[in-house]
């Protein structure tokens, strides 16, 4: 990707506002595209040097909404050039139109409220700071425990008839422990910071583990994937 090209993030917020709009595009009038740009301004997604004038500009932003709705499979006229997420937002949006908003919600609030702003006095902190750097264990877990994230992802995994259970080895909190147990899990942010950039959250990256599973993936470096964890168990049985 060029230098200030839309993320993936940039293009969920940008979709939702098409997505709310009858998947149409917006105009620099719409007070929402104003509120776009100007939240897409302040964010720590790109680096503030070398912005040209026009970085997420009104018109930016509305060239951005009608270059997603015109990759609208109801969209006769011929689509506009884009970037490269815009099918792609577009097209979960399309399919997971609920989840997607939430994800939409958490990003904004992750632009808000930081990550550096987490309070430092976590206790799982020590241990994964042990082995990544304490600015990227305090973003990891503040993601990981975002509600409207978490919640982004539950409704994603329900909505595909999946149960609410460990990816990694099956464990099932309600089956477990009953009604105490419902609806718990942790979820994970699979990919790390320094591979994904500041600020990326696909529901795809999002693993529901265990706390046994979620703990073994942070013990040692690099972090696990999950399914490479499901590796090492599947070795020793
Ligand atoms: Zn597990
Ligand atoms: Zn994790």
């Amino acid at each position: 990707m060029a230098r200030f090209d839309w993320t993936y993030d940039e293009v969920v917020l940008a979709a939702s506002l098409v997505a709310q709009n009858a998947w149409q595009g917006l105009r620099v009038t719409s007070p929402k595209v104003v509120q776009l740009s100007e939240l897409l301004r302040a964010a720590p997604i790109h680096p503030i040097e070398g912005r040209p004038d026009n970085f997420r500009s009104k018109s930016s932003v509305q060239r951005k909404t009608f270059d997603i709705a015109t990759q609208h499979p109801n969209y006769t006229g011929k689509p506009t050039r884009g970037g490269p997420h815009d099918a792609e937002v577009l097209a979960a949006f399309i399919s997971e139109p609920v989840p997607m908003a939430a994800l939409a919600a958490a990003i904004r609030d992750q632009i808000i409220a930081p990550p550096d702003a987490a309070p430092a006095d976590d206790s799982d902190l020590d241990e994964l700071t042990a082995h990544e750097g304490r600015a990227l264990a305090v973003t990891h877990l503040r993601r990981e425990r975002n509600p409207m994230l978490r919640a982004a992802k539950l409704a994603a995994v329900t909505a595909k008839g999946l149960p609410i259970a460990c990816e990694v080895c099956g464990f099932d909190f309600a089956a477990r422990y009953g009604e105490r147990g419902e609806g718990y899990i942790e979820v994970h942010h699979v990919l790390p910071l320094h591979a994904s950039g500041p600020i990326l959250t696909r529901l795809d990256d999002l693993a529901l583990l265990c706390s046994n599973c979620h703990r073994m993936i942070h013990r040692g470096r690099p972090w696990l994937t999950p399914s490479a964890l499901t590796g090492l168990m599947g070795g020793s049985s």
